[in-house]
């Protein structure tokens, strides 16, 4: 594996039947059989139903009472979410164990952010079944199925394509490809409302859609159109949020004009960073890692981040480290916008030497100065002189993100 073809190592760990696997886990009378997980009457709906179920058309949020019918010989069991919120700690601790970046979405699902542990784990197939036997090591037998590429979305799509206990790896370079034949189901945010609006407009694959102008898709879907497009072409910029990343602060400017150049781009990643950076320092925060992003005037959006040696507050740091990030994009642009942010944000006590060291240095008087007359007269009071030598001006913040919204964008589902 090279960072080259995997630039993100995205894993997606879905554990199998969660709720009825913990049933046939603790008692052995269970295994084997088709057990519904959910209240004991006619009323309500299954949560879980075990593999063993499944082929009766039984499966999760059916109403119990058409679930029997289904499945007269099945066994229901009430729910006991002690017991899974128990055994979901040990998955998520497991998890844990080959990531620092793990992004809980339930209590059976999770993506990890496994970016540069090839050292550690070995390739993707490896980090996915060393994943795999470590969960089933410390669950006491249960299975999780693991999707793998470099995108959170095509991860998720990944983990689901073979269920249970099974192992999707799909390289970044084919990903479009792999997405390609599979139902415009998969399609994150397409509920069956979606799927029969673009069932009614002939689109009935992935492929089918990213086969389209992405303007004509546009207008009929509205931003939902765009939305799919994207991710048509397995693009997901979305960042594995683990708690620790999630604590981030950004600052993003729409360019009045679109800039090619990465020299255009500098000043502008300097005011950024400079913006990130006091309100760091205004909240008594330090971060220990800065993000960039770039969107392109085609929409893509391009990200880069490195983790710092420690944590900063220091405009010097968090703008030379964007600066050399921004340095490795190598995509020709034109860019819209640009935006610096800044992750690991702790209290700036917990800040270590580097940071004594930046307070003490020029560049820490520098910001000190800077702090205190930009709280007296105002943002536009003290500009730096790189800064002034840009001609674009600035619009005010507007972020057009709508990829990074958790929410999705037409939920019907
Ligand atoms: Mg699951």
């Amino acid at each position: 594996m090279t960072t080259r073809s995997w630039p993100r190592v995205i894993v997606h760990a879905d554990m199998d039947a969660f709720y009825a696997a913990v049933e046939q886990l603790d008692d052995p009378k269970l295994r084997g059989k088709p057990v519904l997980v959910g209240p004991p009457g006619q009323r309500g709906v299954v949560l879980t139903a075990s593999y063993e179920a499944r082929p009766a058309r039984v499966g999760s949020a059916m109403p119990m009472a058409i679930a029997r019918r289904r499945c007269p010989e099945a066994i229901v069991v009430p729910p006991r979410f002690d017991r899974y919120q128990e055994v979901s700690r040990i998955v998520m601790r497991t998890f844990a164990d080959f990531s620092p970046e793990v992004e809980p979405i339930s209590l059976d699902e999770a993506f990890l952010d496994m970016t540069g542990a090839e050292g550690i784990f070995g390739t993707p197939e490896a980090i996915g079944s060393k994943l795999k036997a470590a969960v089933q090591e410390a669950t006491g037998g249960l299975t999780v199925s693991v999707g793998i590429s470099g995108t959170k979305y095509v991860a998720k799509v990944a983990s689901g394509h073979v269920k249970p206990d099974g192992l999707t790896i799909v390289p970044p370079a084919l990903a479009k490809d792999w997405l390609a034949p599979q139902p415009v189901a998969v399609l994150w945010g397409a509920g069956p409302k979606t799927q029969a609006r673009l069932a009614a407009l002939g689109l009935e694959t992935v492929g089918d859609i990213a086969a389209l102008d992405p303007t004509g898709l546009e207008a009929k879907l509205g931003r939902t159109g765009r939305h799919f497009f994207e991710l048509s072409q397995a693009r997901d910029p979305r960042p594995v949020e683990s708690a620790r990343r999630a604590k981030s602060m950004s600052s993003e400017r729409t360019l009045a004009a679109d800039l090619s150049s990465v020299n255009e781009l500098r000043p502008y990643v300097r005011q950024a960073a400079d913006v990130v950076a006091r309100r760091l320092r205004d909240k008594s925060k330090a971060a220990s890692g800065v993000r960039i992003k770039l969107k392109t005037h085609d929409f893509r959006i391009l990200t880069r981040q490195r983790q710092l040696a420690e944590a900063t507050s220091a405009s010097e740091i968090v703008n030379a480290t964007a600066q050399s990030l921004l340095r490795e994009i190598d995509d020709p642009g034109p860019f819209r916008l640009i935006g610096v942010a800044v992750f690991g944000i702790q209290s700036s006590g917990a800040a270590g030497q580097l940071e004594l060291l930046a307070a003490r240095s020029e560049g820490g008087r520098l910001d000190a100065v800077l702090d205190a007359l930009h709280h007296r007269f105002g943002p536009r009071a003290v500009q730096r002189a790189s800064d002034l030598l840009s001609r674009t001006v600035f619009r005010e913040d507007v972020n057009l993100d709508y990829l990074e919204n958790d929410a999705s964008p037409d939920e019907d589902a």
